[in-house]
């Protein structure tokens, strides 16, 4: 889970490698580093840290020369994070340089051999092995040689590989990492996702696993491990690139959060025709859908979040058992899945590995899966039997706000098309809440006007050691994402608690001063939160309320945010903005790394 950037052409290879790390810088950044050829050498520069320090070190990539060059930011997993573990690695002799995003599973084995043989190791990272067993099987051709080491690796892997000897060239491969081709005029380029390469190209070649491309200035050619060409499709990205740019705002996280009305808009008017729902992109029939006795929901974080609403959604609006499951747990318990099972497959990225196997999991055992991804293209998105893309755009925060708001949309958008098949849903019902949903994104801006409340309750609240989150039914579900949120940007330590539970254990933690937030959105359930918000009062916390405007009184209780009254299937997404703002207000204060929190990465590409 790193990312990795790669150049060929006839310009400096330095500054646009720093460029593409900085917008992947997203996907890891414990170390950096680039590898240029300059013409008799490999040079490499690289260092423990965020990018910041590579700059400094190498005057933003223009103190290095040569034309050909590839380069990496890290997310440690084999090896601390340090300069010598940081990408590129070099063989023993200098003579080749990789760049890897992945785990090989099989290193310890391969490093044994290679140490055997009198090969001597610098880092402690698995992607040394790599390096090295190109060097030692390397006889007079590198693609060959690549595909003979490709050969001896077990596990994960998107690479870039350069030379000594030949500055002409890149080569570059496909593991269950990403890895996009760049086409450009006389250059070409690899990268982790597109938003480095957008400000250069909008054509790209997507990798599949096992495809190997070779990159020349002015040609690229993809070829299979047989050494067979494979015809590719040039994909043109439609992306914009301001989309990936911070525009004129502090952070990420605050942009993505201030752009979800445009976000959840784009996800759902394309499936809204005539007051009804579409979703012509998917295969599942009709009868498909009536035959399903249970749904599965798998993902991991903030998606998982989004799973749990929908349980809670689905069951009530389709009348069927649904299991919102973690992705890594799912795979590993040996689950009761076969083809009356539906599997929905929640994920960002579409890379999330945990997410992708237990996807796969479930297909072995029969089920259909319907994937919720943002990335076109992406793994999950690609080996799902139907896929709805939410149109969230580029997220590039670590912390998700806008791909957790367009997933509720899509959950939406499912709860009624399966509810107006399965005839669950009544037609006045259904009717009202078209209408509600097509005004969501103007709800959504309205919770958006009252930030600068958030800031000043953040400002009560940011010195706080613990802070519990508590809410019922789908409020339960949301405190989950406040309190995940809040504890992944400002490292203060939250738990989300079910308001019910809390008497039978937690309730002993509240002393005086504990915040405690809580929701009270769920209409059938105010008088029963109300109550659990004066057994922690009692104890001395320090409540604040996210409540609906329908209910003033709320504010009698403790200091409330109020948003507007919406059916309780949509309240979710005018819920969570009060806590994505809040947390980004306490982390903000407290001064913290907003879109890079420590030890996190956004794609998690490794299990
Ligand atoms: N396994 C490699 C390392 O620890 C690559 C990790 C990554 O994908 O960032 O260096």
């Amino acid at each position: 889970m790193c990312g990795i950037v790669g150049y060929i052409g006839c310009e400096p290879a330095g500054p646009y490698l720093i460029d593409g790390l900085a917008k992947l810088e997203y996907r890891g950044y414990d170390s950096a580093g680039i590898c240029l050829n300059d013409g008799k050498e490999l040079v490499v520069k690289k260092a423990k840290g965020q990018l910041a320090v590579l700059k400094e070190m190498t005057d933003n990539g223009k103190s290095l020369s040569g034309t050909v060059g590839i380069g990496h930011t890290r997310w440690a997993t084999h090896g601390e994070p340090s300069d010598v573990n940081a990408h590129p690695h070099l063989s023993e002799s200098g003579r080749f340089a990789v760049v890897h995003n992945g785990i090989i599973e099989n290193y310890q084995q391969l490093k044994d051999y290679l140490i055997s043989k009198g090969v001597v190791f610098r880092s402690m990272t698995d992607t040394e092995v790599i390096a090295q067993l190109i060097e030692f099987y390397y006889h007079d051709s590198l693609i060959d040689t690549v595909i003979k080491v490709l050969g001896k690796l077990e596990g994960s892997y998107a690479l870039g590989v350069i030379s000594r000897e030949n500055p002409d060239e890149i080569i570059a491969v496909r593991k269950e990492s990403p890895l996009i081709i760049g086409l450009g005029e006389k250059e070409n380029f690899i990268a982790s996702d597109v938003t480095a390469i957008l400000s250069k190209t909008r054509k790209i070649y997507r990798l599949e696993n096992n495809e190997i491309a070779v990159l020349r200035r002015d040609s690229v050619k993809i070829i299979n491990t047989d050494k067979e060409e494979v015809h590719k499709e040039v994909e043109t990205v439609t992306w914009d690139v301001d989309a990936a740019e911070k525009g004129g705002y502090e952070h990420f996280m605050f942009k993505e959060i201030m752009e979800q009305p445009d976000a959840i808009r784009k996800t759902i008017s394309p499936h809204i025709k005539n007051g009804r729902v579409v979703l012509d992109e998917i295969k599942l029939t009709h009868e498909q859908i009536k035959s399903f006795n249970k749904i599965n929901i798998v993902a991991c974080g903030s998606a998982y979040h989004v799973g749990v609403v929908a349980k809670y959604i689905f069951e009530k609006m389709l009348r069927i058992p649904v299991e919102a499951d973690l992705a890594s747990e799912f795979r590993y318990r040996d689950p009761i899945i076969n083809d009356k099972v539906l599997t929905v497959v929640i994920s960002q990225s579409g890379e999330t590995a945990d997410t992708k196997e237990a996807m796969k999991e479930a297909q072995r055992r029969g089920s259909y899966a319907l994937s919720i991804v943002n990335v076109v293209g992406s793994a999950i998105a690609m080996e799902s039997d139907d896929v709805i893309y939410t149109w969230a755009g580029p997220e590039i925060s670590v912390a998700t706000t806008k791909a957790y708001s367009t997933q509720l949309a899509v959950v939406y958008l499912l709860a009624l098309y399966f509810g107006d098949i399965l005839g669950t849903i009544v037609p006045d019902e259904y009717k009202a809440l078209i209408n509600q949903l097509e005004s969501l994104p103007e709800k959504v801006q309205t919770v958006l006007g009252h930030k600068e409340r958030l800031q000043y309750l953040a400002s009560k609240f940011f010195n706080s050691k613990d802070i519990f989150f508590i809410g019922r039914n789908i409020d339960y579900a949301l405190s989950l994402e406040g309190s995940l949120k809040l504890k992944e940007i400002s490292y203060i330590h939250s738990e989300a608690y079910a308001a019910g539970e809390l008497k039978h254990g937690t309730i002993s933690l509240i002393e005086q001063g504990t915040p405690v937030i809580a929701l009270v959105t769920h209409e059938e359930l105010i008088g029963k939160i109300v109550s659990n918000i004066e057994e922690v009062k009692t104890r001395g916390a320090e409540v604040m309320c996210i409540a609906c405007d329908t209910h003033p009184e709320i504010k009698d209780v403790a200091q409330t945010v109020f948003i507007p009254k919406v059916c309780d299937m949509l309240l979710p997404s005018l819920a969570v903005v009060p806590l994505q703002l809040f947390a980004y207000y306490v982390a903000s204060l407290k001064g913290c790394d907003i879109d890079k929190p420590r030890n996190l990465a956004k794609s998690v590409t490794v299990e």
